[in-house]
């Protein structure tokens, strides 16, 4: 089982019950759980959003989306059933925060969907895990079932005279359901493939009901903003970025692993202090702050604070929280042709951007990590990947061309060092096609 690493500037908010056996529902009841969906009842819907859009907390899925006002976009008046969707679909490289959340505090997911379902009036929520992930599967249910053995799920939940269940369920494998409105067709046992929008979700959602939709991270802080409250929750962080984040830092670091630390949080610090800085005494080259699909940052933008605004001011996105510590000696060729195979392994395939897009340039890469590049070649990656930008249905082909056209900028000497017939300078072989699953 994963644990949480730990350093002395990291806080405790989400990760309050980690490492305390709060898989049971004792031991969590014994920690303050379950409290905090009771004084969200008490509250009623309009306290619940106040007291969300109180706290500033920014999904955690990536987007940022202010989750508050995302759940107050549901309308009121709608007579359609309105269903909660918690998304664990987490398959950003270099993410793997939920997972921690699922295997060491399952109950706060499930107490945060109560509360969503409360600030909505929703009478049915959704566990969806990533294909994956199965084997948290077994440790939602066991936690779902102790839920419904305490009142707290089902009929009249905690005496209220409200009715709330909640069902679990996992995906086939793919990148893509993380798509909020690919989700919903998986879910609904489609294709897991986007929906045009709008309509958006909260209007139109799952089985063309009004639905709340929101990451694992962002569904478990919910009980602890109503542990602490939402403005001291919100002083955590920064003026638009509230409270604290999972930060999964990896890569070429000392002490890789999943901490707690403030929004806002200095990127150098976090690399060079939390992580204990570069092995054996190298350079770092650059840093992918937020998973996969986020622009990357050399060793001298790096000075900056861990939100959702600054990172953004820098060029990239704070994104799902994956740090990936990238040393002298990486090949950003290499790197870029890792992360375009994945893109490419991943795309649904439905719109012509993405699909042809994303294929070409994982040959276009591999033709130049091998040495068999022209001068030109390098532009055309360039050029290609900004024709993506903007023109597909979802985000996957956005996260594609994004870091793409950042390694090409911020590395091109990199690049034309592999033309030529001189191959790869790092010498590194290169790495087999992913197994199609
Ligand atoms: Fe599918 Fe890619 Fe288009 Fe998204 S961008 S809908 S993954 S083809």
């Amino acid at each position: 089982m994963a644990t949480l690493t730990t350093h002395p500037d990291c806080v405790t908010v989400v990760s309050y019950r980690f490492g305390k056996g709060a898989a049971e529902i004792e031991r969590y009841i014994q920690l303050g759980g379950y409290e905090s969906a009771r004084k969200a009842l008490a509250l009623g819907p309009d306290g619940i959003i106040s007291e969300m859009k109180a706290s500033n907390l920014r999904g955690r899925g990536g987007a940022g989306f202010p989750t508050g006002l995302k759940w107050s976009f549901v309308p009121k008046q709608s007579t359609k059933p309105k269903y909660v969707l918690v998304n664990g679909d987490e398959s950003e490289p270099g993410t793997c925060k939920d997972r921690l959340i699922f295997e060491q505090d399952p109950h706060s997911v499930i107490e945060g969907t109560i509360i969503a379902a409360l600030s909505v009036q929703a009478k049915m929520g959704f566990i969806y895990l990533r294909g994956e992930y199965r084997y948290l599967l077994q440790i939602a249910e066991r936690a779902v079932a102790q839920a419904y053995t305490k009142g707290f799920l089902g009929k009249n939940i905690f005496g209220s005279g409200t009715d709330f269940d909640i069902v679990t369920q996992t995906g086939a494998g793919a990148y893509e359901v993380g798509e909020e409105s690919a989700l919903m067709e998986s879910l609904e046992g489609k294709r897991g493939i986007p929906r045009i929008r709008p309509p958006f979700p909260a209007v139109v959602g799952l089985y063309g009901g009004p639905t709340i939709i929101n990451n694992a991270e962002t569904i478990a802080t919910v009980p602890h903003i109503f542990r602490i409250g939402g403005a001291e929750y919100a002083k955590l962080g920064t003026e638009r970025n509230g409270g604290t984040r999972l930060f999964c830092l990896s890569g070429h670091v000392e002490r890789p692993g999943v901490y707690e630390l403030p929004m806002g949080y200095n990127l150098k610090k976090m690399i060079y202090e939390v992580g204990g800085g570069i092995p054996n005494g190298k350079k770092l080259k650059a840093v992918v702050p937020g998973g996969a699909s986020t622009p990357a940052l050399t060793a001298d933008e790096i000075d900056i604070g861990m939100d959702f605004d600054q990172v953004g001011k820098a060029g990239s996105m704070l994104g799902s929280g994956g740090v990936v510590v990238l040393d002298e000696t990486t090949c950003m060729v290499e790197f870029a042709l890792r992360t375009m195979k994945f893109y490419a392994h991943e795309s649904c395939g439905w719109c012509i951007p993405c699909r042809e897009g994303t294929d070409w340039l994982k040959k276009s890469l591999t033709r130049l990590h091998e040495g068999g590049a022209v001068d030109k070649d390098i532009d055309n990656i360039r050029y290609l990947a900004e024709n993506m930008l903007g023109r597909t249905f979802c985000p996957l082909g956005d996260a594609a061309a994004m870091p793409t056209i950042a390694f090409v900028q911020k590395f091109r000497k990199e690049f034309e060092d592999h033309l030529e017939g001189r191959g790869c300078p790092y010498h590194r072989a290169p790495e087999p096609e992913p197994a199609l699953v």
